[in-house]
């Protein structure tokens, strides 16, 4: 197996109020390297009684944090993101290890995960309030920030590094404390991280981390009334299962959940520069983005040539171990994930698609090879959910109208591209679109500068940006009087 220059960075074991801990019942679950599907490490089967000791750990920790100056804990923050930046090859290593993407993705996540903890420590500083005229005289009213108490992180396997510090440096900057569930499928980045937050100074129980299977844990993260709000990205399934958990008692959500991007190409779009956006936006990742294309809608006067451009770009991707120089795709996660690609490709064949262009593909049972299917349509399953791999499905349109209408026809709303060089259309489009972000001759929307989220079934609330804070505080209205 590679090695990592700091092998410390490799934990094996949960954290829980400041100690690296195993299960109670010492059970462990495997990590397995995609690539290769062999067993890289094993974490903590954690269940109930260590989700509870985190939840008590972080009720404890919360009361010395949140009355840390807003500088104090953007200084540990500062440290923690320096940390991540001086360790990013290790980093990115493991990442690749237990997810599987290509090193050089791992690498660029690496530096988005950081952004976020950079950006948060600025962001602590210009927590305000606010003041409001009284009505009286003899009365003043301000308006307080204050931060909502101990939050509970859940998060996917597709972003390992990034997920976590999107929501984890907001909550520490307001002052929340934290604890963490990661994927079952990615810990090893998670524990990682816990380790450079304990170097940069974190106090403990600041962050906990619990590791295993979701059931047990997620069950008690959604009882226990100490947990005042519940973080999560993931699907919309699991997302609604925790909103439904939640309400019992009353916890703040915010909730990044699944989408089904459209990618517009109209007659007048920049083909060349259209083609680099699908490119970036369908096959990072392998695919296996929230906000990746999953409907590339192309108008009929530029379709063909914008299907050739595609497919001599897909014709040249390399399938392989993410580990490997030169490869454009890595792994699926896991067997699901080839199954589930499978079923839709095999389903939009059956209803009319052709396969009109496909990279190099390796042998191995969790390689995808990724294709570009020609004569997609609106009654295919890939139409419909998200395929979550490298595959890129061409619809054929008309008119401005029947693209709005086939991109907003889903019950989701996260992310939608769309290429025009026309100002008219660009504004008219922009505005039709019901997503939460839209990108113009872009297929790059993530950054930590921008609100990140979505409108319908895919979620609640935004990430990033000035607003991803405010997730995490609590207003007050302090009344005073008797002047
Ligand atoms: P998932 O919903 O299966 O799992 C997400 C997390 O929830 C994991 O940590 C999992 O262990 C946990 N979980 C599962 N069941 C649970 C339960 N009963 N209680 C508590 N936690 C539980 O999603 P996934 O397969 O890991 O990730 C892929 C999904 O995430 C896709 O739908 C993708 O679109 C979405 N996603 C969304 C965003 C976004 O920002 N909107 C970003 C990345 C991924």
């Amino acid at each position: 197996m590679h090695q990592l220059k700091d092998k410390d960075l490799f934990r094996q074991v949960g954290l829980i109020d400041g100690t690296w801990v195993k299960a109670s019942s010492s059970k462990t679950i495997d990590v397995i390297d995609p690539a290769s599907q062999t067993t890289i490490g094993t974490v903590p089967d954690m269940g109930q009684a260590e989700t509870r000791a985190a939840i008590d750990a972080a009720a404890k920790a919360f009361k010395s944090w949140k009355k840390k100056t807003h500088a104090e804990r953007a200084a540990l923050l500062e440290r923690w993101h320096a940390l991540m930046i001086e360790n990013l090859e290790d980093l990115a290593l493991l990442l690749t290890l237990e997810q599987g993407k290509p090193l050089d993705e791992a690498r660029v996540e690496i530096r988005y995960g950081a952004s976020f903890v950079k950006w948060f420590a600025e962001e602590a500083r210009r927590i305000g309030g606010h003041t409001i005229p009284s009505p009286t005289a003899d009365r003043r009213i301000v308006v307080l920030k204050e931060a909502v108490g101990v939050c509970a992180i859940v998060t996917p396997w597709n972003f390992p590094n990034a997920m976590i510090t999107r929501k984890v440096a907001p909550a520490l900057a307001a002052g929340c404390t934290v604890v963490i569930k990661p994927s079952e499928f990615t810990p090893l980045s998670a524990l990682a991280l816990g380790v450079l937050a304990e170097r940069a100074g974190i106090p403990r129980g600041v962050i906990n981390i619990v590791t295993g299977m979701p059931a047990e844990i997620g069950n008690e993260m959604m009882a226990n009334e100490t947990v005042r709000k519940i973080s999560f990205t993931g699907s919309t399934r699991v997302g609604s299962l925790l909103m439904r958990g939640a309400a019992d008692s009353v916890k703040r959500l915010s909730l990044e959940l699944g989408g089904n991007a459209p990618f517009i190409v109209f007659d007048d779009a920049d083909l060349d520069l259209a083609v680099e956006g699908a490119i970036a936006s369908k096959f990072r990742n392998g695919g296996q983005t929230c906000v990746c294309a999953n409907r590339i809608l192309v108008q009929a006067g530029v379709y063909d040539a914008f299907a050739e451009k595609l497919g001599a770009r897909v014709n040249a991707m390399r399938v392989g171990p993410g580990v490997e120089a030169g490869i454009d795709i890595g792994p699926m996660i896991n067997a699901a994930a080839i199954e589930k690609i499978d079923r839709h490709v095999e389903d939009a064949v059956a209803k009319g698609a052709t396969i009109s262009a496909r990279g190099r593909s390796l042998d191995g049972k969790q390689y995808a090879t990724p294709i570009v299917l020609t004569g997609a349509t609106t009654d295919m399953l890939l139409a419909t959910e998200e395929t979550f791999g490298p595959v890129a499905p061409l619809f054929r349109f008309e008119t401005e109208e029947e693209a709005i209408e086939i991109a907003n026809g889903t019950p989701f709303g996260l992310a939608a591209y769309f290429y025009t060089e026309s100002l008219k259309r660009s504004w008219r489009v922009g505005e039709a679109l019901e997503f939460g972000m839209v990108g113009l001759n872009t297929g790059a929307i993530s950054t930590e500068v921008a609100p990140f989220g979505g409108v319908k079934q895919s979620g609640l609330g935004r990430e990033g940006a000035q607003a991803g804070i405010e997730e995490y505080l609590e207003m007050k209205s302090f009344h005073i009087g008797g002047l």
